[in-house]
């Protein structure tokens, strides 16, 4: 798989850790967006109690990259942290007994799963779908979806959350490893290139994967494999990185009153808790469509494709990552209320 172009939004060190491995969702920007607007939204409640009773010293918005950080654990290396220093987002977990929290979670969450050809370990795996544009939501059995995805995910941490039992394949060993990465997963399950994806034939046309039989060399790995180029020809990056990275007017300084208001009026989604998950990634899956259809994408050169992307898709693509990320807030914050109300 070709991984070297993929950008990393934490620092540039983390180009060599990520070598294995997808770009992180939403970049440790848009995930701190996201936990300080649920932070916002659940202070002074039952649930607040609850967070600051589990995750310490944490706020959701520190808690919100936790698992980003414990893809520094080397499996390899008897699964020790070897990020140190690498991610500032990761600093305030870089204890020895944050990074044995890390470790031992890792260690749990590394081959308890299905991994077919070309998968990456499972807890990696955890953060992301990549059901293709054509469909018109999120639904189990089509290619993409995993039963250990990004939705399966959120639904696992509520169920430990709730006193559950872990349902399979996840590893949860606790509230707070729960809440740790509940607080990443809400960000990603509305980052439209987490959880959609558009899988293209060697000329560079959308092909639909759940037509006939599914060709695993037309997925793009959740635009990790599609260059975003200049008219000039100039690379500048890739399609998923891109969406990741969040400009300065989305970042945690911007989440004033207004911003949380908007939040707060996000409305809640219906039926039972455990039937969110994937109510909310069709509403990504949507998102992810407008992000990906219609683009001039180039032919397959060496399992990778280019794009050129259209005037105005820049400021389009901002409007949507402030809406993504205002409805991941403030579901994190309806879910977290839900479960202590
Ligand atoms: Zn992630």
């Amino acid at each position: 798989m070709a991984t070297t172009n993929r950008i990393c939004l934490l620092t540039v060190g983390c180009l060599a850790l990520l070598s294995a491995g997808r770009a992180f969702g939403w970049g440790a920007d848009g995930h701190h967006t996201v936990g300080a607007i649920a932070d916002q939204l659940i202070a002074g409640t039952h649930a607040g109690e609850k967070v600051h009773a589990i995750l310490g010293d944490f706020t959701l918005q520190d808690a919100a990259v936790w698992a980003d950080c414990a893809k520094g654990v080397d499996p390899k290396k008897n699964f020790a942290y070897t990020a140190a220093g690498a991610f500032a987002a990761c600093a305030i977990f870089e204890t020895p007994a944050g990074e044995a929290e890390m470790s031992d979670f890792v260690r749990r969450n590394s081959t308890n799963c299905v991994i077919k050809a070309g998968e990456e370990i499972c807890h990696k795996q955890y953060h992301y779908s990549d059901v293709a544009i054509q469909r018109s939501g999120y639904a189990p059995g089509t290619v993409g979806t995993r039963d250990d995805d990004i939705v399966q995910a959120v639904v696992a941490a509520t169920h430990v959350l709730k006193g559950d039992a872990t349902p399979a394949p996840f590893d949860i060993k606790s509230p707070r490893e729960a809440l740790l990465i509940l607080a990443h997963y809400a960000g990603d399950i509305h980052q439209p290139l987490h959880v959609g994806a558009v899988y293209l034939d060697a000329t560079g046309a959308v092909v639909d994967p759940d037509s006939g039989t599914f060709d695993p060399s037309t997925a793009t790995r959740g635009g990790n494999q599609i260059t975003v180029e200049t008219t000039a020809g100039k690379k500048r990056g890739n399609l998923h990185a891109t969406w990741d990275a969040v400009p300065a007017s989305l970042r945690v300084p911007h989440v004033d009153a207004a911003w949380v208001a908007k939040a707060h009026a996000v409305p809640a989604s219906p039926g039972d808790i455990f039937s969110w998950p994937a109510q909310w990634a069709t509403g990504t899956v949507l998102a992810a469509h407008t992000a990906l259809d219609g683009l001039p994408y180039g032919a397959e050169v060496g399992h990778n494709w280019s794009v050129v992307l259209p005037t105005g898709y820049s400021s389009r693509m901002t409007g949507t990552k402030r809406q993504q990320l205002t409805r991941a807030g403030a579901r994190l914050a309806q879910l977290l209320e839900a479960i202590w109300p």
